[in-house]
Parts: C-alpha cells; sequence; structure tokens
C-alpha cells in the first residue's frame, strides 16, 4: 500500500522511494510525493532517478486499487530505492487552482445557494460546474471580485484527518453531502479556509491563499437547466 506523502505536506519536491511492484504499466512504490488525480484533479508528473540514471515519469495511474508510476525504466527490480523528483510548477499552479476552486465554491454556495456539480483541474485553467438556472457576467464578476478579496486576505489552509463525527460537524451539509460517504468511513480529510470554509477533499491545496495571486473568468458555458460552468485562469 504506498504511502500518499502529499496529503500531509502538499510541497514536497523530492522523496526516496522503495519499488514494491513492477506490473506492465510502471511501478508502484512504498511511498510517493505524486498526486495520482482524482476529484477532478489532473495527476503529476515528473522524474525517477536510479542509479545515476533518469527516467520520466510521465503521469500516475490507479490500477486495481494500486498507485501507479507510469514510467518504463528497464534495470529497475523490486526492492530497489530510487529517487522522486515532482514537476513542480505543474503542481504547483494545480495547487493554486484548485485551492481557488474552493473559494470560489464558497463564494457561489453562500452568494447564490449554489451547488457544485462537478470541476476539472489542469496546469493551465480550471472550471468549476454550478447547480445554477442562470449565471449572468453580473454574477460572474461578482463570485471573482470576492473570490479574488478572499484571496488576498492570505487565509490559512489547513488539511487533517478528523473522525466522521467532527467532519460533520464542520462541513455545511447543503454544499457537501457526506452522508452520501459509505458507512465504513470514518475519518474524512477536511481543508478548512480561515474559518470561513470547510470541505472534504483528498486532492493538495496551497498553504495561504495569498500564494493564489488573483484568478480571472475566461468564460462560461451553459450546459443545460441547473448547470453552469464558469472557466478560470490565474492571473
Ligand atoms: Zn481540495
Amino acid at each position: 500500500m504506498t504511502e500518499l506523502l502529499y496529503l500531509d505536506d502538499a510541497y514536497m519536491t523530492s522523496v526516496t522511494a522503495a519499488v514494491e511492484e513492477i506490473v506492465p504499466e510502471g511501478l508502484v512504490l512504498d511511498r510517493t510525493i505524486l498526486y495520482p488525480g482524482g476529484g477532478g484533479q489532473d495527476c503529476d508528473t515528473g522524474m525517477l532517478e536510479f542509479d545515476g540514471n533518469t527516467y520520466e515519469i510521465a503521469g500516475m495511474k490507479r490500477i486495481s486499487g494500486k498507485v501507479v508510476h507510469l514510467a518504463a525504466p528497464n534495470d529497475i527490480r523490486e526492492g530497489d530505492n530510487v529517487t522522486l523528483a515532482l514537476d513542480w510548477d505543474r503542481r504547483y499552479a494545480m495547487m493554486k487552482y484548485h485551492t481557488s476552486l474552493h473559494l470560489l465554491a464558497y463564494c457561489a454556495h453562500a452568494d447564490f445557494g449554489a451547488s457544485i456539480t462537478g470541476n476539472q483541474i489542469s496546469e493551465e485553467k480550471a472550471r468549476i460546474d454550478l447547480g445554477l438556472d442562470e449565471l449572468d457576467s453580473e454574477m460572474t464578476e461578482r463570485l471573482v471580485r470576492e473570490t479574488n478579496e478572499l484571496i488576498a486576505k492570505d487565509l490559512r489552509v489547513d488539511t487533517r484527518a478528523v473522525a466522521r463525527q467532527e467532519a460533520e460537524r464542520l462541513v455545511d451539509p447543503t454544499k457537501t453531502r457526506l452522508d452520501m460517504l459509505p458507512s465504513a468511513i470514518r475519518s474524512v480529510r477536511i481543508v478548512g479556509i480561515g474559518n470561513i470554509d470547510f470541505d472534504a477533499c483528498g486532492g493538495t491545496h496551497v498553504r495561504s491563499t495569498r500564494e493564489i495571486g488573483a484568478i480571472e473568468a475566461t468564460k462560461t458555458i451553459n450546459k443545460g437547466k441547473g448547470r453552469k460552468r464558469m472557466e478560470i485562469r490565474l492571473r
């Protein structure tokens, strides 16, 4: 079982890990700093070093419950120790986008009672799908302005695992449906931004909102009744 080090520290850029298993697609390691993708956020890429040779990690994939580093080194065996290096610029951009979407979702819910029906985060842009019948330019401008105001407040972003009962107390049930989680899940990872927003999340975030800089809306798309998409870029 791969230990996911980015859950405790999203700022680690390099680590040594042992090869647990070699599968046709790549390597399973005892621990990793690379995000495997999920929750709308793209996977990380990086490099792997062994015995003086460097190999590209083209991406990450979950295969049958295993976290696989997509790489094709021909001289590595199970039990070897390798050094992982993260493509930090790509990941850091996604951390900024990801944290921005938390704030945007908070504002959309607080202002318009919007639920979040989807999101997508890449290195260059992000989008959020809002459960709204309408999203005009005035609403979009308001959401961007308020999100940027929160970013400028330099709010601290904390992630921690809490007991399910505690998570249910922290998270607004009209925003996030924790009751949809299987009952066997007793611990939930919560991301808290300042003391304004708490949500369940397994992704990677910046430590403080000011690191984001600012966002701008690039596009809004009508995806049908009760579904409005908003695309953003870091400014
Ligand atoms: Zn998150």
